[in-house]
Parts: C-alpha cells; structure tokens; sequence
C-alpha cells in the first residue's frame, strides 16, 4: 500500500446518495470524470475483472465464444431498424470528419445479426451463441448512484440465433441458467422476474433483479403462487381486450394497398395472439399510419359504434399507406397516451384495481368510473380528453392486489437490475435478412436471443449489498484481494515476519494486499474496513509470541492464532 495508487477519502463525496456511490468514492475505487462516467483506479479493476470472469466463465460454459465489437458504429444498420430515431435523446450520436452520422453502440441486437449474416450460410452451422463484454454508451436522462447507473458502462452481451423455435427456447434457457449461475457465485441477493422488451422488441423477456432498496426498479411478488413480476409487466386476463405480443412496428399493408375492415381482422388474426372474428371484436386498437411524404398519425380502428367514422378517417388517409403497431418512441413522444388494456366495460384484476401491460400497445385509454364504455381513441389529449387525475394512477399495482389468476396476493418491492433476458424472435434478423440455406433446400430466417449483464453495474450493487457502515465488505469470488495484511509495528522482525507471512500466502495461492505504509496501526485498521477484503491478518502486538491476528471482515470477528497455522487458516 505504500506504492499503490489509492488515496483513501475520510468524507463522503458530496454528489452521492447511495452507499456503494459514497464508499467506492471514498475507498477510492473510481473516480468521476463526468455525470455518469467513471475512472477505474486499481482496486476497484481488480473487483471489475473478477466479475468479468466469472460472467466469461459461466457464458463459455454454455458455449458462448467470446468476441469484441467496435463501439463505434456507422448509422446505416441502426437506420435499418428504426432504432437510430427510437433509441431517442439516449443514443450518443455523432458524425466523423466526413459529415457521416455515427453512434457509440447502447447494444448491438443489429451488428451481432449482420455479423452472423456474413459469416454462415447453412443451417449445419447453427445454432450459435455469441458474446462480447464490452463498453456501452447511453446518454442517460439520470446518471445516478455512480457506476450504478452510467452514461458509459460495461455490460456484457450475448447474442442466440437458432433454426427453429426449440432451439431458441433452448438458448433462453441456457442464458438463464447461467445467469442463476453467475449471480450465485457473486453472491448476490436476486429475484427473477417477468419483463417488458422495451426497446429491445420481442416477445418473452424476464429480468434479474437484485434486491436493494435503492433501486429504481419495482417488482410484485407473491409468495404463494411464486408469481414475480416487474409492475410495468403485471399481466392480468382481460376479457376482451386485444392483446399484442410485444411487436412494436408490424407493417401491414403493401404500399398501395387500401385497408378494409376485412383486411384488419386478417391483419390483426396474423399479429395478435387471439383470434379476431369481426370487426366487433377489433376495439380499441391504436395504430399509426402514414401516407407516402407524409408523419405518421395515430388513430383508432374499429370501436363499435364509431368504426365506420373511423374506417373512413383511416381509408381517407391511406392511399396508399403504411399502417404500423405503435412503439415505445410513440409513448416517450406523446405523454398523454396512457399504456392499458381497455375493455368494454373497463378491466379490472379481481382485486378490483386496474393492471397495465405495457407489451399492450392497442388499448391507451384508461377510464374508470364513469366512462367506462370507451371513446374514441385518436389524438388523446389529458384534460380534454380525460381526467388525468384519479384516471391514469388507478392502474398502478399496489401491495394486496391478487396475482393475475387471483390465487395469490402480490406484495411489491424495489430492485436493481442486473441481467435481461429476451427472446427477440425475428425482429432484426427480419430487418437484416438473415437467412441461411435449411435443410430441405429453402431459406430459413434465423431466431435471435438478446441477453444482458450489467457487469459495471453488479460492482456496485455487490456493494451495496454487502457493505456495513465501516464500509465495503468483498464477497471471496470478487475481492481485489484475498487477505489485508496489516504490520502493525515497526520491529524488524515484525516486518520480515509479515513479509514472509505474505510470501506463504502467496505462494497458497491467495493474493495480498500489505499495509507497509508509516501511518498508525489505528489508520490502517480504518482503511482495512474500508477497503473491504474479507479477511484481515494483522501482524503486530503478538507476533514475538508467535501469533498474528486474523479478522473476519464479514463477521467482525477477531481471533489470535498460531503464525505457522495462519495460510490454512486462511486457505
Ligand atoms: P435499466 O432499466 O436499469 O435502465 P435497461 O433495461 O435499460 O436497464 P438493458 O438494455 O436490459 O438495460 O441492458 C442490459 C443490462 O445492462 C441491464 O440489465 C443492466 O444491468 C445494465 N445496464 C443498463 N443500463 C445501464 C447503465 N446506464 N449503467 C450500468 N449498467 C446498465
Ligand atoms: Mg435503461
Ligand atoms: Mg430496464
Ligand atoms: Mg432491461
């Protein structure tokens, strides 16, 4: 410790609220250069690398190769898949010497497609997993709580592409045993939990969250039925009501074409995961649709009553048209559009509240009491429209609600989330056409995975979790170092004892971390805490009677034992 680079902190740092921020700060394990982006000073690498490993391990487990994209990333696939304009104000979007637009990569669902696109051709070559643990960017509206929540961060992704569906289900599950793996061997305190796909697309989705009262997450949980959702993703059955699998953007017509009521309930029969019989049955669904040259606009099809208003709105403006789902630009671009289900008569769990599901792009009036038989749709506009208040927040969840078969009750809690999980179907492999030659001779469009780790992130919330108010406490898989070793004395003989002691531990396989610096046993022993190794050995007061003291840092306990007995002790 007398060369390291580390200057310990005595005061919290004024910008940070949550404990892992203030300790790392403090125990001087990053540094901020800017909101959301940090320096990694060598204690604080070391902690880093360790949980790259074991995330590398547990994904070469499951057959993953290991590779590295640029982060630098030309616009043009980005474009292909609309994300370049729907990544929104998140996206760092920059331009080269040339005027060529170009991004630093939040995720790379695109580049891993076209990658897998060049490279194979044949369906012997699949199925495949692919990941990189690598440095993403994203111009987050809150950078918060440090490395908890970065505009640059390390995450660690991974990409399937399947043949069929089996395989990819296969590949999901592959990923989440390995996740389940991963935060096991960290230690970490975690529950998995159903999810949206937000900009990501697709259909399955779960989420690990890491519990932790300072996360800007919140879960339902019931104990009885094991039910666990994020409240953005509580799914309650609703009569009635059009569900959407999470397909955000379906293109419906060939530009040309005019839409008819027949040629709704062919699309929606296709799209929709329920079978649509008429026009009836087709309400309170939103689109947006878009004439050539011309926005896209957001109307409502086929409410009862109302439809044939809205069939000749609809037909009037597309000739010829594209009609598509709303996605989530759409709600992030036009607040008054509240996500729900609406039903005929409203909907509600059988605990009596009203329960949205995001994945739900069709319905976005939510009416309670009074208006209960819905309205139009088109261009909803809070206070015109309907009674922002008493309206919208009467589909939060709340503690006590039943789950969504009503045999349980659901309790809520606060996570951080450390993994995410998605079957992305053909959402990219669609837009980038990647097919390979199948079996019997024909193309065969490849079924992607997209899986996430939040690898900085899980430093933090590995600190969170396990820190006390002396400060950090390393779990063994991830410790910058095995033992802290202490001299505590000044004698020749205390120092060389200590730095054969440190000699033997090494030498077990454990690595050291010496305190030789001039400052008082009482300094050291602050920093020790602070610094968090999970064992401390302390070499000093008892060593001429041939004892050195080992602490438990996770305990806090202390005990003198035997120099010779102190490697198997520790070992
Ligand atoms: P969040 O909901 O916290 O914003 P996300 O859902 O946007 O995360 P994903 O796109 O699912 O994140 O990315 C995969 C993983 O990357 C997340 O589960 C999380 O652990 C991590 N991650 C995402 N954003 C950040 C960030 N700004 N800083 C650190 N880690 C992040
Ligand atoms: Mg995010
Ligand atoms: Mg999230
Ligand atoms: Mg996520």
């Amino acid at each position: 410790m007398s060369t390291l680079f580390l200057r310990t902190l005595r005061e919290d740092p004024a910008d940070a609220e949550v404990p892992s921020h203030k300790l790392l700060v403090r125990a001087g394990y990053v540094r901020r250069v800017a909101p959301g982006v940090y320096s990694w000073l060598p204690l604080g690498l070391r902690v880093l690398r360790a949980v790259e490993n074991i995330v590398r391990e547990e994904m070469n487990a499951i057959g993953g190769q290991e590779i590295s994209l640029p982060a630098l990333l030309p616009r043009d696939p980005y474009e292909v898949t609309g994300r370049w304009n729907e990544y929104g104000d998140a996206l760092f979007r920059l331009q080269d010497r040339k005027g060529n637009d170009m991004l630093l990569g939040p995720t790379h669902e695109e580049l891993f497609a076209l990658l897998v696109r060049g490279e194979y051709s044949s369906y012997k070559d699949l199925p495949v997993t692919l990941y990189q643990i690598q440095t993403k960017y994203r111009d987050e509206e809150r950078p918060r709580a440090g490395i908890l929540r970065g505009r640059e961060f390390v995450m660690k992704d991974s990409y399937s592409f399947d043949l069929d569906q089996d395989g990819a289900a296969a590949s999901y599950q592959a990923h989440r045993g390995a996740y389940q793996a991963i935060f096991d061997r960290l230690g970490v305190k975690y529950v998995i939990v159903k999810a949206t796909s937000g900009a990501m697309g697709g259909s399955a989705s779960e989420e690990f969250l890491a519990d932790s009262e300072v996360g800007e997450d919140t879960y339902v949980r019931s104990i009885e039925t094991g039910y666990a959702a994020n409240v953005e993703a509580v799914i309650t059955p609703v009569p009635d009501a059009i569900a959407i699998e999470g397909q955000p953007a379906a293109q419906v017509y060939e530009t040309g074409s005019t839409p008819t009521i027949a040629t709704l309930v062919d699309w929606a029969n296709a799209t929709l995961d329920r079978t649509v019989t008429s026009a009836d049955t087709l309400k309170n669904i939103l689109v947006k649709v878009r004439a050539p040259g011309k926005d896209w606009q957001i109307m409502g099809i086929g409410i009862p009553g109302d439809r044939d208003v809205d069939m000749k709105r609809l037909e009037a403006s597309l000739e010829p048209a594209e009609v598509a789902l709303l996605d989530d630009a759409d709600f992030a671009k036009t607040p008054e559009l509240v996500r729900g289900y609406i039903g005929p008569a409203g909907v509600k769990n059988a605990g009596g509240t009203y329960l949205v599901d995001p994945r739900v792009v069709s319905g976005t009036r939510w009416i309670t009491g009074a208006d209960e038989q819905g309205k139009h749709v088109v261009d909803l506009v809070a206070g015109r429209d309907f009674e922002p208040d008493g309206t919208i927040e009467a589909a939060e969840v709340r503690d006590g609600d039943l789950t969504p078969d009503g045999t349980g009750t659901l309790l809520s809690a606060k996570g951080i989330e450390i993994g995410h999980i998605f079957q992305l179907g053909t959402k990219y492999t669609d837009a980038f056409e990647v097919d390979v030659l199948g079996e019997t001779g024909k193309p065969v469009r490849l079924i992607q995975g997209s899986y996430g780790v939040g690898v900085s992130r899980l430093v933090a919330v590995i600190a969170e979790q396990c820190h006390d108010d002396k400060g950090l406490r390393w779990p063994k898989s991830v410790t910058p170092y095995d033992v802290h070793l202490v001299i505590a004395g000044k004698d020749a003989a205390v120092v060389e004892g200590a730095e054969k002691l440190a000699a033997d531990l090494d030498a077990a396989g454990l690595s050291v971390l010496i305190d030789d610096r001039k400052a008082s046993p009482g300094v050291k022993f602050k920093d020790a805490e602070l610094l968090g190794m999970p064992a401390v050995v302390v070499v000093g007061r008892g060593f001429a009677g041939g004892t050195v003291e080992i602490r438990d840092r996770f305990a806090g306990t202390a005990e003198e034992v035997p120099v010779a007995e102190a490697v198997a002790i520790l070992s």
